[in-house]
Order: structure tokens, then C-alpha cells, then sequence
């Protein structure tokens, strides 16, 4: 081949992948840290980067816009995001870097320093992130103080068959250890009207699966005016819907009303996250909530009343200041006494401007590991003893995605995994599945 052709070759190459580069749709990659609410809000704003011509790509591909939406509830999460920043940094380094969300709220000019940022948003701001995206001298930081509601219903970008339905916002309590409410502002939510028409969209997108998602649902009648039993009952009349979950609920807003309409429903999955914190009423008092030991008892017991196979998740914080041997086994007692199958275990952490920041008695990080360790053994021990109480048992798996190891993985109702070998494609269907063996915490489904 002579010269001459080889470098009409060349440039001809060159030509079609600078035409390419002008053509082809522009890259996102999300990642999002954090609480459901967090995916919920990833969710929309993926959406409105499809809508807007944009390919979402898996996170830690190039892209050429990173967007990541942050938590700050330890340090440990503020720790993660610095990391995913590196990283976005290091795969996309011609990529703008949009770091959202609360931990950009409470730290943004700490962020706006890091290498390859272009904008810090804050938890109402990121869903402006198009605007700023598009003004070519946007200032690099936009946090608003005020609370606005911004309603949210996820796409399939995060690869969930999920729809995160969020329908409340901020937090008007004052639990002495955590800073969401200074990071995400006073209560607010969504109407009923509003919601039912976010649910309708998200049904007609193919989802047969909403969860309700807030900071604090429990505070969705004070902040909306509306009620939360009213909702649900509209809810799962709608036409498509299947499954209605709900995220996490503060015991002392679980009301015997709500319980009643979840249970006068085969559409609502017998499913529940209840924060406990603590089984040690000194220290409930001592981080503000809003329940005691004895409540928090009898919360779990009227559950299982109505939900006999109700899986029951619970955050537990431990080594908060105070906490003695003595307190810590308070909590270890009750978290093994209730019939609680998914345990999230978190070791308190000191969040600056916090009440209990400010406390003494704060407890050794090696005894605060030491307790992690001890009761998230506990937590692996009782899911695996209720996974292996669902032997034998047909249930409704609503399947995710095949694995990595080829079989095809869902939820049951009650949120057990299940892995279930099957040619048919399944993502999406929900199909009677008989759990037929549990070990390891692996749970193996066959069709029926
Ligand atoms: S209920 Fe307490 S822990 Fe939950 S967001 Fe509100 S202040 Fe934070």
C-alpha cells in the first residue's frame, strides 16, 4: 500500500470518528450513595438526562458527565463520595463532575476543591443540574437553603424493577445524632393528586413495583395535609400496580389505621423497615427519639400480628456516647428477642453541629467495631434461620436481573433473595417460584 492511500486511510478514520464524536448521544454515568430516597431522586434525574438525548452508562465508564448523588449520614459515606470523585475523575477526566445531594450541602466548598469538579449541588439544587449543565459561565457551587419539594419517581437506570415512588422530604425531628434535617430542610411532601399521577407514569413505564420513599413518611400527613391511609388506598387501586412496598417509617407514626389498609390489600408486600436505634431506653432518650423500648415491642408485635411473615428490617446505631456494656446488651437482647430479619448495623458517628457530636463519653472505635461485629453476626444468623423457614413455601418473586452466575435474582414479598435458574427471560415477571433450599445466606428458588 503506498503512502499516499495509507494516510487517506488515516484520515478518513479520523473524519468518521470526529463525526461519530458529533453524533453520537451524549454519555451519563450516575452513582448514587446512600438511602432509598437518594435512588429515588437518582432515579428522576437519570430519567432527565434520557429525555434530554443522553445514554446512561454504567458508573466508572467515560462519560461525559459524571453525576453523583451523595450522602452524608457517617463519615464514612463522606469518605465514599472523595472516593467516587477520584475515581469519576480518573475514567472520565474530560467528563464534567456534578457532585449532588446532602454531603454536597454540608461540605460544598471542601468538594468544589477536588480535582476534575465543575458543579457542587445542593439537595434541592441538583435537580437544576440540566440548567447549570447548560450555562457555560454557571458559578461551581448552588446550594439553597429553603426546602422546595421535588417529586420523584425513578427510571429503569438504575437497573431496578423497582419504582421508588418519593413522596416526602426533610425531617422536622431533632434525633440528637444525625444531620439530615440540616442537610435536607423542614418536612415537606407531595399531595395525594401528585403522587397518584407519579405512580401512573412510573406504571405505564412497565413497572408492576412502587416503593413509597421519604426521610420520615410517618410526617406525611403534617407536611401535605393529606393522609397517608387515604394514599395507599388510592394507590393500589390504580390499574398495573402489583406490589406496594414502603421504606423506612419511624415506629411512633406506624398507626393501627395504616397497618389496617397495608393488610385489607394482597398488593401490599408484608415488608417493613422500623428504625430502632437502640434497645436501651437511657440511650433512646438520650438521642431524642420518639418511642421508647416498650413502643418500639409493641410496634414489632402488631406487625406480626396482621404479617405473621412479615420480614422486618431495623437500623441500629451503635457506640453511641454512653452506651456501656450494659446498654449495648440491651440492644443486642432486643434486636435477637423481636422477630427482626434484616438488620443495618451502623457505628455511631461524630457528624459536626450535632447534639450528640458534642456529648461525652464517646466510645472507643475498636469497642464500637467489636459491636458492630457481634450483632451483624447476629442479624446474618436470624435472616438465614428466616430464609430457611421459607423452605418448601410458593412465593410471588418479582425477578431483577440474571446474576453473575447465571441465575435470575428477585425478591420474594417478604424480601427474601431468591436465585433461580431458568432459560426464560424473567426480568420484570413475577412467577411463582418454590423456595427449595437456603444455606449460606443464598436462598434457591424452581418455577412452578
Ligand atoms: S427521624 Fe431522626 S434520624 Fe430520621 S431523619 Fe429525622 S432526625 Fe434524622
Amino acid at each position: 500500500m503506498s503512502a499516499t492511500i495509507s494516510l487517506k486511510i488515516a484520515l478518513a478514520l479520523k473524519m468518521n470518528s470526529l463525526i461519530d464524536a458529533q453524533t453520537a448521544p451524549k454519555r451519563v454515568a450516575l452513582h448514587t450513595l446512600g438511602c432509598r430516597l437518594n435512588f429515588s431522586e437518582t432515579g428522576s434525574i437519570a430519567s432527565g438526562f434520557e429525555q434530554r438525548g443522553y445514554e446512561v452508562v454504567p458508573f466508572g465508564e467515560r462519560a461525559d458527565v459524571v453525576f453523583i448523588n451523595t450522602c452524608t449520614v457517617t463519615d464514612g459515606a463522606d469518605s465514599s463520595c472523595r472516593n467516587l470523585i477520584r475515581k469519576a475523575h480518573t475514567s472520565s477526566p474530560e467528563g464534567k463532575i456534578v457532585v449532588a445531594g446532602c454531603y454536597a450541602q454540608m461540605d460544598a466548598p471542601r468538594i468544589a476543591k477536588m480535582q476534575g469538579v465543575d458543579l457542587v449541588l445542593g439537595t434541592t439544587e441538583k435537580y437544576k443540574v440540566f440548567d447549570y449543565l447548560g450555562e457555560a459561565d454557571s458559578d461551581q457551587i448552588h446550594i439553597d437553603k429553603t426546602a422546595h419539594f421535588y417529586g420523584a419517581a425513578t427510571s429503569t437506570a438504575e437497573g431496578h424493577t423497582r419504582a421508588f415512588l418519593k413522596i416526602q422530604d426533610g425531617c422536622n425531628y431533632v434525633c440528637s445524632f444525625c444531620i439530615i434535617p440540616q442537610a435536607r430542610g423542614r418536612s415537606r411532601a407531595i399531595s395525594v393528586e401528585a403522587a397518584l399521577d407519579e405512580a401512573k407514569k412510573v406504571l405505564d413505564q412497565g413497572f408492576k413495583e412502587i416503593v413509597l420513599t421519604g426521610v420520615n413518611i410517618g410526617e406525611y400527613e403534617r407536611s401535605s395535609g393529606e393522609r397517608l391511609p387515604d394514599l395507599v388506598a388510592k394507590l393500589v387501586e390504580l390499574d398495573g400496580l402489583e406490589r406496594l412496598r414502603l421504606s423506612s417509617v419511624e415506629p411512633n407514626t406506624l398507626s393501627d389505621e395504616l397497618l389496617d389498609v397495608f393488610a385489607s390489600t394482597n398488593k401490599f408486600m408484608p415488608h417493613f423497615h422500623i428504625p430502632m436505634q437502640s434497645g436501651n431506653n437511657e440511650i433512646l432518650k438520650q438521642m431524642r427519639r420518639k418511642y421508647d423500648v416498650d413502643f418500639y415491642r409493641k410496634t414489632i408485635e402488631k406487625i406480626m400480628t396482621r404479617f405473621p411473615d412479615a420480614g422486618i428490617g431495623a437500623d441500629i446505631i451503635v457506640g453511641f456516647p454512653g452506651e456501656g456494656d450494659e446498654q449495648f446488651m440491651d440492644t443486642y437482647n432486643l434486636a435477637k428477642e423481636l422477630a427482626l430479619t434484616h438488620f443495618h448495623v451502623f457505628p455511631f458517628s461524630k457528624r459536626k453541629n450535632t447534639t450528640a457530636a458534642k456529648m461525652e463519653d464517646h466510645i472507643q472505635h475498636g469497642v464500637k467495631k467489636e459491636r458492630v461485629r457481634s450483632l451483624i453476626a447476629l442479624g446474618e444468623a436470624k435472616l438465614s434461620i428466616f430464609a430457611e423457614d421459607q423452605i418448601g413455601s410458593v412465593a410471588n418473586v418479582l425477578y431483577e436481573r440474571r446474576g453473575k452466575s447465571g441465575a435470575w435474582e428477585g425478591y420474594t414479598p417478604n424480601y427474601v433473595r431468591v436465585f433461580t435458574q431458568s432459560p426464560l427471560d424473567l426480568k420484570n415477571k413475577i412467577v411463582k417460584t418454590q423456595i427449595v433450599s437456603s444455606q449460606n445466606g443464598k436462598t434457591v428458588g424452581e418455577l412452578l
